[in-house]
């Protein structure tokens, strides 16, 4: 069989694809030289790039690359850095302990001693008339300054202004004093005696008036002079003093809670309040504040708990615990429509359970602000609950102060504590002498202040 060779295979086409091949291999190397040079300078470059690579270490190291120093921060600069590393919380926390330590006049420790507290003045503390070393409060001669001004004793002393007095005269001081907030039957009794015990030369002396209605206002106020008992109690008890303080919503008996608080802890007193007011939590709250400020034990329920139960424990842990007065707050308002004199007679029974003999004093708290009214008040919650005495608060923003005079007089209710002032010096034991003096002061010119 004659065998052909194809052209393809033919010795001038074998040495065609061999010079060809070597053209190609050629360019592969060529191709990978130019790709191992451009990945090199790529390296380089991202390296220079990146500081962490800077020292030669490779993304697979497991040493991290030292990081770069800095100088080292200032104190400011450290406490700066924490505090923005701080919730607004942790912050405060900090602050409040740094203000406890200055004021103990250590030096703030923490991150908070960045910001000094402000240099609050110490306050100048001075003997209270019961002994007591208390920041001087509003004084009661400030507090009846608008009762002075424009309350009954204002209205009297324009009235007498370069007039003398005569007949018609009477019957325009009988106008103000019925209008007064000094109530209808003390007025009457005021002018009865204005018309019967002063003879007609004596009604014409302006001078004489005003001596005549002082002399009546110290008759009606003094027999309940000195018979404040939270003033100059015992120390040596052998059971707590209960004080069940009542009033309508707002009068002021939180915070006459805890201005008695305070006056009884500064005179060395154990105190406990219970927060029987369960209407609302911010109630409870409130008093709390309070009985931390004074240094007082706080005992309180949930809200909306039986306030009952809540002065219950109250009693009975002031006795556990040796105190020598437990103060009780009640609400003004109930969650029911329970009556309230009904819901308190309920309390002072309670209380009476805890403690035999117990509430030692029952304090109607009203506001003078509420002119007639309060008295009508005190009417009510004396006639139902064996109230012992009366707190009148808010004094010092009203012109009704003659109120005091128809709360005693009508009602035979001593008044134990006046409120001039929200603050908690603002709290008067009450002295009729000096209320006397301070409401008809100037009035020992003619026409009066
Ligand atoms: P509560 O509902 O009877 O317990 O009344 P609070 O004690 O809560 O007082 C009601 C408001 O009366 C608060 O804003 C007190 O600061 C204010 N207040 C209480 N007593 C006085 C006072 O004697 N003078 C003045 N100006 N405000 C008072
Ligand atoms: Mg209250």
């Amino acid at each position: 069989m004659e065998c052909t060779v194809n052209p393809i295979f033919s010795s001038e086409a074998v040495t065609l694809l061999r010079a060809d091949m070597g053209l190609w291999v050629f360019l592969g190397v060529v191709g990978l030289v130019i790709a191992v040079a451009f990945r090199t300078i790529t390296r380089v470059q991202k390296a220079r790039l990146d500081p962490e690579k800077k020292h030669g270490a490779t993304s697979t190291d497991s040493e991290p690359a030292p990081a770069p120093e800095r100088a080292a921060p200032s104190p400011a600069e450290e406490r700066e850095e924490g505090r923005q590393n701080l919730s607004r919380k942790q912050l405060r926390k900090l602050r409040e302990r740094d203000e406890a330590r200055t004021k103990r006049g250590m030096e703030p420790e923490t991150l908070g001693g960045a910001e000094k507290p402000e240099e609050i003045p110490a306050p100048v503390e001075v003997e209270a008339d019961d002994g007591l070393l208390l920041p001087p409060g509003t004084t009661l001669n400030e507090g009846l300054g608008r009762t002075r001004a424009d309350g009954f004793v204002g209205r009297l002393s324009k009235l007498f202004a370069g007039r003398t007095v005569d007949a018609a005269l009477l019957d325009e001081i009988e106008g103000v004093l019925f209008t007064a907030d000094i109530g209808v039957r003390t007025s009457e009794k005021l002018l009865e005696g204005l018309r019967k015990e002063l003879t007609t030369k004596e009604q014409a002396d302006a001078k004489r008036v005003w001596s005549y209605l002082r002399e009546q206002a110290t008759n009606i106020l003094q027999p309940y002079d000195g018979t404040t008992p939270l003033n100059g109690l015992s120390a040596e008890r052998s059971e707590p003093y209960v004080v069940l303080v009542i009033g309508v919503n707002g009068a002021g008996k939180t915070t006459t809670i805890g201005k008695l608080a305070h006056r009884l802890t500064a005179g060395g007193h154990k105190v406990l309040v219970g927060a029987g007011d369960t209407f609302r939590a911010a109630a409870s709250e409130q008093l709390a504040v309070w009985a931390k400020r004074a240094g007082a034990d706080f005992v309180e329920g949930s809200e909306g708990a039986d306030p009952s139960s809540v002065l219950y424990d109250a009693v009975v842990q002031g006795q556990s615990q040796s105190m020598d007065v437990v103060l009780c707050d009640t609400a003004g308002r109930l969650h029911t429509n329970a009556n309230l004199v009904e819901e308190l007679r309920k309390v002072r029974w309670v209380i009476q359970k805890a403690q035999d003999g117990a509430p030692h004093e029952v304090l109607l708290v009203v506001d003078a602000t509420n002119g007639q009214n309060a008295i009508q008040q005190a009417r009510v919650f004396g006639e139902a609950l064996e109230v012992t005495g009366v707190v009148l608060t808010k004094l010092d923003g009203t012109a009704k102060g003659g109120v005091v005079l128809g709360i005693s007089d009508e009602l035979h209710l001593p008044i134990r504590w006046v409120g001039v002032g929200e603050r908690t010096e603002d709290l008067r034991p009450f002295d009729s002498k000096e209320f006397v003096d301070a409401l008809f002061a100037g009035t020992e010119s003619p026409a009066g202040p």
